[in-house]
């Protein structure tokens, strides 16, 4: 990403903060509580200003990047290259630079009043203003627990309920237990990587939607063998960071869906080219997410605009995560569909006294 002749970055503003999440969210590789994240603001020559949102979690536990990390990479790589108008010639890091992209891009498009949606759908077709969402729901202390949070999710009227598991026995139980309460709820699990096949078998036999993520990040063919032995769809998210990944994928059976996160693959235009290709692909396609505040998380909206995203996406509105967002709330609307932001670029901006609130870090940088 260089910024182009004529559209100079007069400065990058970085800052860390630290949100509160409504409740923990428990997952195979560990549980959130508080989201610390980084956010950018840049500041174009024509005095456009643009936000994005980096998705590392705080520790490197479920991809390599992590916040402090982050942090650094975009300081001292991504950011002067940003400035200096050349490439950065990094490897890895798709987070760091999705974000930088994310708060360039969204300035370019404020600069000319047109909404990241509409850019993204000139590409990829017409989209649409709400969206179908799922709830995603972490590993509960007890099944009675479990049951009260889906049932609060099931009014709320969401799309579809995915269920956080490992191959652990009570979490197997605790998923038996909630197809028997909802028999005709649409629903899905993500394994994060920890399933076997014996879990596995146990799974297929609850009608979900699909299995997400069953085996670790690099390992598409035990993704494919179990693709082979389930009738229940398997999804890929964490294995799923570029093109080339999702041909090497579909090309060994490894899954029938795909999440797409434009954090993990770049930025919002590489996210909604690979969305496009998996559904061309005939694979179901859903936007995931990675417990953003409004800004990465009205970004990602964007790209689950799309046509080629079928599936209700896991972005819910600010309060299923946040008590405070940082920026004005996204909604949902009574069908349980998160509303679009109708501002152009992104559609929503960090209000002053909710960032400075959060705020652990702020450093501005100029060329
Ligand atoms: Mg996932």
């Amino acid at each position: 990403m260089i910024a182009p002749q004529g559209r100079g970055v007069d400065e990058v503003e970085l800052v860390r903060v630290r949100v509160p999440l409504v409740a923990p969210l428990r997952s195979a590789h560990g549980v959130e509580d508080v989201r610390d994240l980084v956010l950018l603001r840049v500041l174009l020559a024509d005095g456009s200003t643009g936000w994005g949102e980096c998705s590392a979690l705080a520790r490197p536990t479920y991809t390599t990047e992590y916040t402090a990390g982050a942090w650094a990479v975009l300081r001292d790589e991504l950011v002067p290259a940003l400035l200096a108008g050349r490439d950065a010639g990094l490897v890895g890091h798709p987070m760091a630079a999705a974000a930088l992209a994310g708060a360039y891009l969204d300035a370019s498009l404020r600069s000319r009043g047109r909404r990241l949606v509409e850019e993204l759908g000139a590409r990829h077709g017409r989209p649409v203003e709400r969206v179908p969402s799922t709830a995603v729901v972490g590993r509960a202390e007890s099944t009675d627990d479990l049951l009260a949070t889906v049932s609060a999710h099931v009014d709320e009227g969401v799309a579809m309920v995915k269920l956080k598991v490992t191959s652990r026995p009570d979490d197997l139980d605790a998923i038996a237990a909630v197809r028997a309460t909802w028999p005709d709820l649409a629903l899905a699990v993500d394994g994060n990587g920890s399933l076997d096949a014996r879990s596995l078998a146990i799974l297929d036999g609850h009608s979900l939607a699909y299995v997400e993520q069953p085996a670790p990040t690099d390992e598409l063919l035990t993704s494919a063998a179990f693709a082979r032995r389930i009738a229940t769809p398997v999804a890929l998210d964490e294995s799923i960071t570029s093109l080339a990944v999702l041909e090497t994928a579909l090309a060994v059976g490894a899954c029938r869906v795909v999440n797409v996160k434009p954090a993990r693959l770049g930025g919002q235009h590489q996210a909604a080219e690979l969305a496009r290709a998996a559904a061309e692909a005939g694979c179901g396609v859903f936007v995931g997410g990675m417990l953003e505040s409004g800004v990465g998380r009205a970004a990602a909206l964007a790209v689950a605009a799309l046509p080629a995203c079928t599936l209700p996406t896991d972005l819910g509105p600010s309060s299923r995560y946040l008590a405070h967002d940082l920026t004005e709330a996204i909604e949902a609307d009574a069908d349980g569909r998160v509303v679009l932001p109708s501002g152009p670029g992104i559609g929503v901006v960090p209000r002053p006294d909710r960032l400075e609130a959060v705020a652990v870090d702020r450093l501005v940088v100029r060329p």
